[in-house]
């Protein structure tokens, strides 16, 4: 048997897997990204791929799906950063 093409669509979700660099609040390198966010779980990691800081997030996420939201509160724990 051979394999069977379908046309498949191909849905966009217009925010969830836009990755996205945000500065970093302790390097102040472009480097942050969100790594992972588990709706189910309510889980969020976003880690530096410069230093390392890193930070998972669980619980309490409910609605805030969206990379800027965990930056968000990564930033509140890790102190503001300057940006232009
Ligand atoms: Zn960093």
């Amino acid at each position: 048997m051979g394999s069977r093409k379908r046309k498949t669509v191909v849905y966009r979700p217009s925010t969830a897997k836009v990755f996205k660099r945000f500065p970093c609040p302790h390097c102040g390198r472009n480097t942050v990204t969100v790594e992972k966010i588990n709706k189910d779980k309510g889980t969020a990691t976003i880690k530096c791929s410069n230093c390392l800081l890193e930070k998972t997030y669980k619980g309490g996420i409910g609605s805030i799906t969206e990379n800027i939201d965990i930056y968000g509160m990564f930033i509140d724990d890790f102190g503001d950063v300057c940006t232009t």
